[in-house]
């Protein structure tokens, strides 16, 4: 008789957005005529890069004839991407193209990670959260530290008093967009070093960083290399949520792990699509560098109008400025899946109530600012008449 994996008792009954799914499927079938914005989900909506389309179209030309098609390809991913990389991200960082995995994406890297840790880990993760860090860790049977993220302390968690091994960071942070001087990161980083710990760093959202002085990779602080795992995407950055891309950068210095990795992707992954790792090398050329900070600067232009709004209606509001997220606290501090029934009832706009990311996200909801200058001007009229009338 087979055993289920007991561990998938313990999560959360259902994932945050199916449960949002199925109340706006609800909405849908109860009044159909009820046109929803959607500002909850956190999913690009402008066409891919022009310069990662042509690269894809060439890429696909050349499975059409037995020269120039391509079978497997290295499970670490093509030597032409991971070069790209060190080359444009992580220049004067010290990391090789050896120490850059690619993947089909964040989602897999952050949560297939935990394959390379032991039992008797103590997992410390930020609140509220990206839920992928939790779930995976529950499903391999970690206990886990939760460590808050509130205004008190900038959104960027107080360091650890005791000893913790594994610290989950994630900057500029979702759900709450709050991104992390390096000040506040060299003291996560002086942390892990004194304690043995290893910080995984997923910094899907670092394109969006405009101010200056923020760090983009967490390589960027002294002696990072020796304590920290850095998960990147290309799905924020530069639309590739359908096409997926991303990597995972695992320094040498880090000594076994890079091995590990290797190892296990080789085992359980049979590498991201060629025409995946073409479509992400063109966003590295000059007019991929352009077209993709034309979208970032347009979301960011709309997290700008949300941020903008929502202060207009009193509410506390954070993060829109180095990221497409605006966290902001529900008016007078009602919970935040009433907040999001009353949004999408009353006004048809889908925000993502802030209780769905962790205890600490209760009396917050999250705004997305990946839609259309229209759907968000109008996502935001709407949430303000019915704010005037409660
Ligand atoms: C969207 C997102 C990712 C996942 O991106 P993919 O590369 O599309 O899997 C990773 N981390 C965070 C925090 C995200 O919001």
């Amino acid at each position: 008789m087979y055993k289920i994996n007991p561990n998938f008792s313990a999560l959360s009954r259902r994932y945050l957005f199916s449960m949002i799914a199925s109340k706006v499927a609800a909405l849908k079938e109860a009044r159909p005529e009820v046109v929803i914005i959607r500002m909850g989900i956190g999913d690009v909506t402008l066409p891919l890069a022009p310069a990662a389309v042509e690269a894809m179209r060439a890429a696909v030309g050349e499975f059409s004839s037995e020269e120039t098609f391509h079978g497997y390809g290295p499970e670490h991913g093509y030597d032409f991407l991971r070069r790209a990389i060190v080359d444009n991200d992580y220049r004067g960082m010290g990391i090789r193209p050896s120490d850059v995995f690619i993947s089909d994406g964040a989602k897999s890297d952050t949560g297939n990670i935990v394959d390379l840790f032991g039992p008797g880990n103590v997992v410390a993760i930020t609140d509220p959260v990206y839920p992928v860090y939790v779930d995976t860790n529950i499903i391999s049977g970690r206990d886990i530290r939760y460590i808050p993220c509130n205004a008190a302390n900038s959104f960027t968690g107080d360091i650890p008093e005791g000893d913790v091994d594994i610290i989950y960071l994630c900057f500029p942070n979702n759900p709450t967009g709050a991104a992390i001087t390096a000040e506040k990161l060299s003291q996560w980083v002086r942390y892990a070093l004194d304690h043995g710990s290893i910080i995984l760093y997923d910094a899907a959202y670092e394109a969006y960083i405009r101010e200056s002085g923020l760090p983009h990779s967490i390589y960027e602080i002294e002696g990072a290399r020796q304590c920290a795992i850095e998960f990147r995407s290309f799905s924020k950055t530069a639309g590739f949520t359908g096409v997926r891309c991303g990597f995972t950068v695992i320094p040498e210095e880090l000594g076994e792990l890079n091995g590990l990795w290797e190892r296990r992707q080789g085992c359980k992954f049979n590498g991201a699509s060629y025409i995946s790792q073409r479509g992400a090398e063109a966003i590295y050329s000059p007019e991929g560098k352009k077209q993709v900070r034309q979208a970032v600067d347009y979301y960011l232009a709309n997290a700008a109008v949300i941020r903008q709004a929502l202060g207009s209606m009193g509410l506390e509001v954070t993060g829109g400025v180095n990221s497409p997220y605006v966290w902001a606290g529900t008016p007078g501090g009602m919970a935040s899946w009433d907040f999001f029934d009353l949004c999408l009832g009353k006004a048809g706009v889908v925000v993502t109530p802030g209780a769905g990311f962790g205890v600490q996200g209760e009396g917050y909801f999250r705004v997305s600012a990946f839609g259309s200058r229209q759907d968000v001007e109008a996502g935001m009229e709407r949430m303000k008449d019915v704010l005037d009338r409660i």
